[in-house]
């Protein structure tokens, strides 16, 4: 029982306890929503920053709740990463994206019919078997592995290195894409790069976010871009959010952009009315 005179432990209190509340409830309707069909994906756009021209897309998953409305990955998978249900999250999502690939390819619209698109996968699937599930998806949707790409975290990577890195490169010997996703966050050193099976680094957004006036997010950006091309991998720079900025990263060497001054994320069906426009520089 709460005594008058702690007001403020009192409410910072129930403050969490909503929190937790609403955290606990999305992670009992999980399996729900997996099964009802409410996780939806929204594609960002992936562009050349030679000529803006529209290469790929990120499919970022969503989940649309009845009740709650729409609810960003930030607040689900964490969850669904402790409780094992994201090998489910991401089986959904792995066909989900190799549907609208299928869709886009065999489409009317001429400029999707190359698109390649791009599917985050935990650490949890990749230690369960991914390539197995990679290749089954795209069997099932007939999408020629070269247009999924599939991104990893350099975090969720060095884990268990031995075995990620087998999986990998079972992966890309189908021809599957392989991205590390947010490189440069992870902290690991660089010389297990040369180890990995892998065709691009994505840098983060938090080494983007103050170019060009960061002189060390400059010197980063660059020694990443450098590494990068000396690996022989490509480079995609996340999280532009300005012409200043994808001006740079073009100057600096960096191959492709993505972020809010290309395109936010959005439906499938809006990347087919809009980005059949082309070239955003
Ligand atoms: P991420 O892979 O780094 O995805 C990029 C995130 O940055 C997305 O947030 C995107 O909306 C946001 N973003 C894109 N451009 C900009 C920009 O210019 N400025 C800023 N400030 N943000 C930008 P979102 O959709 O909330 O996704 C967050 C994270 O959730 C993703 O980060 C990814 O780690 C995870 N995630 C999303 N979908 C899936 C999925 O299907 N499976 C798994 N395992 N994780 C997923
Ligand atoms: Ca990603
Ligand atoms: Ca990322
Ligand atoms: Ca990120």
């Amino acid at each position: 029982a709460k005594q008058s005179g702690k007001n403020a432990y009192a409410s910072f209190d129930s403050s969490m306890d909503v929190q937790l509340r609403r955290r606990m409830r999305l992670l009992s309707e999980l399996r729900r929503a997996i099964d009802c069909n409410e996780l939806m994906l929204e594609y960002q756009p992936i562009v050349a920053l030679s000529d803006g021209s529209l290469v790929g897309v990120e499919a970022l998953v969503r989940w649309n709740h009845p009740e709650l409305g729409l609810i960003g990955p930030v607040e689900f998978i964490p969850a669904a990463e402790e409780s094992g249900l994201i090998l489910d999250v991401g089986h959904w999502v792995l066909n989900a994206a190799c549907l609208q690939l299928s869709h886009w390819r065999n489409g009317e619209v001429e400029q999707l019919r190359d698109l390649y698109v791009a599917v985050n996968v935990s650490a949890k699937q990749l230690s369960r078997g991914l390539s197995e599930q990679v290749l089954a998806a795209l069997a099932l949707s007939n999408v020629p592995p070269q247009a999924l790409q599939i991104e990893i975290t350099e975090y969720s990577l060095v884990e268990a290195l031995d075995t990620n890195v087998v999986q990998l490169a079972r992966l890309r010997a189908s021809g599957v894409k392989v991205a590390i996703d947010d490189f440069g966050t992870g902290l690991s050193s660089l010389g297990y790069l040369k180890r990995l099976p892998i065709d691009k680094l994505k840098i983060d957004r938090t080494f983007v976010k103050d170019l060009p006036g960061s002189a060390d997010d400059a010197a980063i950006a660059m020694a990443i871009v450098s590494l990068a091309h000396n690996l022989g991998l490509e480079i995609v720079a996340e999280g532009v959010e300005t012409g200043e900025q994808a001006a740079w990263l073009r100057t600096a060497g960096c191959n492709f952009g993505q972020g809010y001054f290309f395109s936010r994320s959005v439906s499938a069906l809006e990347i087919e009315r809009t980005f059949v426009r082309q070239a955003f520089s």
